[in-house]
């Protein structure tokens, strides 16, 4: 490995934001470099969900029938279990697209599609097993990254870097941007059980006093979510692994059978929720997007639909300047311009979900009820079109404008 690589685009980070850029960016023949510090995309946690509105962009990209050989299951709807009371919250089934429904399959088959599709394209640099270590800044303006893989230390020189590494951003940080916290009352802790046969098909939120569990469908196993109030998990731990185990059993006795899968805490991961939003989403040089540049909750599941969203949007505006070699702030701007609004009334919601629904059913002791609106979801179909809508297409979606190159 030399120790510079230059190039007309470096994207830090190969997640759904990241790859999604450096894709499109190389079919529309710009020279990208897309790095990720680990060696393949198969890690524990990934949100698993893809949304009709990135399943439209798949079409729109000629790739839908190819994408969807891919093992996944389809949700047509998303509902709770509340207390005793099902309910279904969101309606996919009449948004005007080719696929109304959200394909559940396990993020690292995303990621490697879309590297396996931007491999096609000879301006596409895909670097596993690399870190971006620190922003090399000449003159106020960011001139490039310094990034360290198996081999060594080198740096990659571009006009224009992209931060996509997600919500605990190494670039966010060395770039000193400004950051507005906007809170969470709650982490998550992740872990498997097995599928049986005659388990239901469907991924489900189960919400009980004091208790929330979201059970996902990976096949052969259920990836489960069980959600604490913020900062409580080393409490939980002292009270000890049965507790908690009977806890999951509590709100979901199907499990009963299978609990003991959970044999140590090493089992159990802990994610910490963060919402945040940059003030500036860019200094000349960088731009920030996906959860680099707003960190979204896990609430609806949204968080790799505005990620993707990003990149499309980013790779509408910057593909002719990235062509032409010139990229000024002012193109930057334009980006977080187009995105801060719908990324903000995501977030606005999410918090709302949060305070309102979360934060309250953690802190339930007694009998859980649905809240009344949603009571009206189950008395008026119609009304599940609202949510099915937001959480299915998001706040006004984006399409790709960049032509393919080859
Ligand atoms: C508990 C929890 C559950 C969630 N569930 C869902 C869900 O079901 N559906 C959904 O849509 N969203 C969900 N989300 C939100 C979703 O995970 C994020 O919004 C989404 O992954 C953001 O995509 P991204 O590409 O911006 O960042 P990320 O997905 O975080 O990707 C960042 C990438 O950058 C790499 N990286 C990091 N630092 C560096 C570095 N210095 N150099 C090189 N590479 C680096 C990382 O390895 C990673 O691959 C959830 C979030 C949480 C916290």
């Amino acid at each position: 490995m030399s120790e510079r690589v230059d190039t007309s685009c470096c994207v830090v980070g190969g997640g759904p934001a990241g790859m999604m850029l450096a894709f499109l960016l190389a079919r529309a023949g710009v020279d990208v470099v897309v790095m990720e510090k680990h060696a393949d995309f198969f890690r524990d946690f990934r949100g698993d969900t893809i949304h009709p509105s990135t399943l439209q962009l798949m079409y729109e990209l000629g790739l839908l029938a190819q994408f969807l050989k891919l093992p996944h299951h389809k949700l047509h709807s998303v509902g709770a279990r509340i207390g005793s009371e099902q309910v279904t919250i969101g309606d996919f089934s009449r948004l005007p697209v080719q696929c109304p429904y959200i394909a559940v399959m396990p993020q690292w088959d995303f990621l490697n599609f879309l590297a396996e599709q931007g491999k096609r394209y000879p301006t596409f640099k895909l670097m596993m097993q690399t870190e971006g270590t620190d922003l090399i800044e000449e003159s106020g303006t960011v001139a490039g990254v310094r990034a360290k893989n198996p081999q060594g230390e080198f740096e990659v020189r571009a006009p224009l870097i992209v931060a996509c590494d997600g919500r605990h951003s190494t670039m966010r940080a060395r770039a000193g941007l400004a950051v507005e916290n906007l809170g969470a009352p709650m982490d998550v802790l992740w872990f498997r059980l097995r599928h049986e046969p005659d388990d239901p098909e469907e991924s489900l939120g189960f919400f009980g006093p004091g208790s929330i569990l979201v059970t996902i469908n990976r096949g052969d196993y259920w990836q489960c979510a069980y959600v604490i109030p913020k900062g409580s998990f080393d409490a939980l731990r002292k009270q000890g692994l049965e507790e908690f185990r009977s806890r999951v059993v509590h709100i979901q006795p199907r499990f009963g059978d299978r609990i003991s899968e959970i044999g140590d805490w090493d089992a159990v991961k802990l994610l910490e929720v963060r919402v945040d939003r940059l003030k500036r989403w860019h200094k000349p040089g960088l731009l920030l997007i996906g959860d680099a540049a707003h960190a979204m909750s896990p609430v609806g599941g949204v968080g790799v639909n505005l990620a993707v969203q990003d990149a499309v949007a980013s790779a509408n505006i910057l593909t002719a300047p990235l062509l032409s070699g010139v990229v000024n702030e002012s193109v930057l701007s334009r980006i977080q311009r187009r995105r801060e609004l719908p990324v903000a009334i995501t977030q606005r919601l999410q918090i709302a979900v949060q305070n309102r629904v979360i934060g309250q059913v953690l802190a339930t002791r007694g009998e859980l009820k649905p809240p009344m609106v949603l009571g009206l979801f189950n008395k008026f179909p119609m009304l599940r079109y609202i949510p099915g809508r937001i959480i299915g297409m998001g706040v006004r979606p984006e399409h790709v404008h960049t032509p393919a190159a080859v």
